[in-house]
């Protein structure tokens, strides 16, 4: 293939991968995105194979190892649940910042690379190799420990090194002196000393700036994640002179850059302070350590099946709030049925979504659009908080965090300032959930012991099959 058919491909892919971004945007256009983005990624891929750049004795080792990554993810697609979902890209982002960090020492080791560079091109050359390890070794890091947090591998109590803000700001000092160092340095052996001492200064802020942040504040450094992947590989793009890896990192970095900005939003945070670290750790009470104006006081009420299917029957509005629950008990048919069932009785019902439900953005978005929910009745957030007064019954389906009023009532409260869902202010909320146990930020909840609530114990689906038949037996 020649260098301009090239670039031609690689400019159709461009703009398929824009295409795709903009379909993501909305759930109804959101299978053509993603079809979009398979697309330029099949042309992209063929491109940069049968492209001037790789030989033909390549060739076999690219389809090798195409076809040994292929069979990984065709596997991991197959076998990994919807609940692990989060983890699996966490896992993947690592695999790109291990990537970038490889490609930036193979670029600098490889003789062949280099000698293609002299005077000031050299040092463009240098600085985007030393830039794109920096990048992807935090990126490896940090997802390495993300994982672990997101499968519980690793507690999801934030750890707080003291003067951790001036350990960061050292480690940031550091890097930049070993990176004059590296761009000083006249062989390769002498620029391999900065080089290495850097990869491990970033290897270690990458740990301990995810070890830093607590549960609840986790949907942002998921985000934050995929941005430094993006970066990542728009750095290997820069190390290798491809214009394609440049232009797909930079949307991937800008796209998370984004979509951290509106979670921090969605969560009342400041960017720059969960990235620090620790933020809402200070003077926070884990659940149960007692304290605090929002102590749970009172008894929970349970409630039965039957008499929540009765509840449901005579109401006029009902909005039902789903949470990470909903997606392990894999709930979300059966939701469906009994809205289904209660809409055609004339109830209005209506899916109140927030930001963060589950364990990734859009997580329950994507179950009821797979259980085939109309877009029309899921409402975000602020478009639905102002209802719940007006709202006969809520009913929260396997969520704890986001409708916790602690966040609002609770100025020491770990989640304090994050905006909930306010369930409360139903005439009753229903919380159908297995037991007392707290939600992913580990903090208790008082909306269990409020006068209107009601609790409905066992797995979500199991309960929610009881409820159905309930309803439909009345
Ligand atoms: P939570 O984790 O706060 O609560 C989920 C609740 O579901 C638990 O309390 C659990 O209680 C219950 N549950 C679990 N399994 C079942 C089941 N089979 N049947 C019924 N109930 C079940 O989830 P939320 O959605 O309310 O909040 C999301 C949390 O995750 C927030 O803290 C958010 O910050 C964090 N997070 C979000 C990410 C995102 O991008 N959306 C990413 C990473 C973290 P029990 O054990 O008693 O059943």
């Amino acid at each position: 293939m020649s260098e301009s058919l090239t670039i031609v491909a690689y400019i159709g892919a461009t703009i398929l991968f824009i295409l795709s971004l903009g379909g993501l945007s909305h759930p109804e256009s959101a299978r053509r995105g993603n079809l979009y983005g398979m697309i330029g990624m099949g042309i992209a891929v063929l491109a940069t194979i049968f492209g001037p750049h790789v030989t033909t004795i390549g060739i076999p080792w690219i389809i090798g190892a195409m076809v040994v990554g292929g069979a990984i993810g065709l596997y991991a697609a197959r076998v990994v649940q919807m609940t692990q979902m989060p983890e699996l890209v966490a896992l993947m982002h690592s695999l790109v910042g291990l990537a970038a960090t490889l490609v930036g020492y193979a670029s600098y080791i490889d003789p062949a690379a280099s000698a293609n560079f002299s005077g000031a091109e050299k040092a463009i050359h240098e600085v985007e190799i030393y830039i794109g390890i920096l990048i992807g070794a935090v990126t490896f890091s940090g997802s390495i420990i993300a994982f672990g947090k997101l499968s519980g591998r690793i507690g999801g109590k934030p750890l707080l090194l003291p003067a951790r803000h001036f350990l960061n700001l050292a480690g940031l000092l550091i890097v930049i002196y070993f990176g004059a160092q590296f761009l000083k340095a006249h062989s390769v052996n002498e620029g391999m000393t900065p080089l290495i001492v850097m990869t491990v200064i970033a290897l270690l802020f990458g740990i301990h700036m995810v070890m830093a942040i607590g549960g609840a504040d986790m949907p942002v450094v998921v985000s934050m994640l995929n941005s430094y992947s993006g970066w990542a590989a728009a750095a290997t793009g820069f190390m290798l002179s491809n214009d394609l890896l440049i232009v797909t990192g930079a949307l991937v970095g800008s796209s998370g850059a984004i979509l951290s900005y509106i979670m921090c939003r969605a969560m009342n945070r400041n960017f720059i302070s969960v990235i620090a670290g620790g933020f809402g750790s200070e003077g926070g009470k884990p659940a149960a350590a007692g304290g605090g104006s929002t102590e749970p006081q009172g008894e929970v009420v349970p409630v039965s099946a039957l008499e929540t299917g009765e509840l449901l029957r005579e109401a006029k509005n009902v909005i039902i709030v789903p949470g990470y629950g909903m997606a392990v008990a894999q709930a979300q048919h059966t939701v469906y049925e009994i809205t289904k069932h209660l809409r055609e009785k004339g109830v209005n019902v209506r899916f109140g979504i927030h930001p963060v439900a589950g364990r990734m953005p859009g997580h329950m978005n994507v179950l009821l659009a797979e259980a085939k929910v109309p877009y029309d009745i899921v409402m975000e957030m602020d478009e639905i908080n102002d209802d719940f007064g007006d709202t006969d019954v809520a009913m929260v389906i396997g969520a704890n965090d986001i409708v916790n009023p602690a966040a609002m009532e609770d100025p020491t409260s770990p989640i304090a300032g994050m905006p909930v869902l306010e369930v409360w202010k139903a005439k009753t909320s229903i919380v159908m959930k297995r037991s007392m146990a707290s939600g992913y930020a580990g903090v208790d909840n008082p909306l269990f012991y409020k006068d209107n609530n009601r609790m409905l114990f066992g797995d979500a689906k199991k309960m929610l099959d009881e409820v159905l038949v309930a309803l439909k037996t009345a």
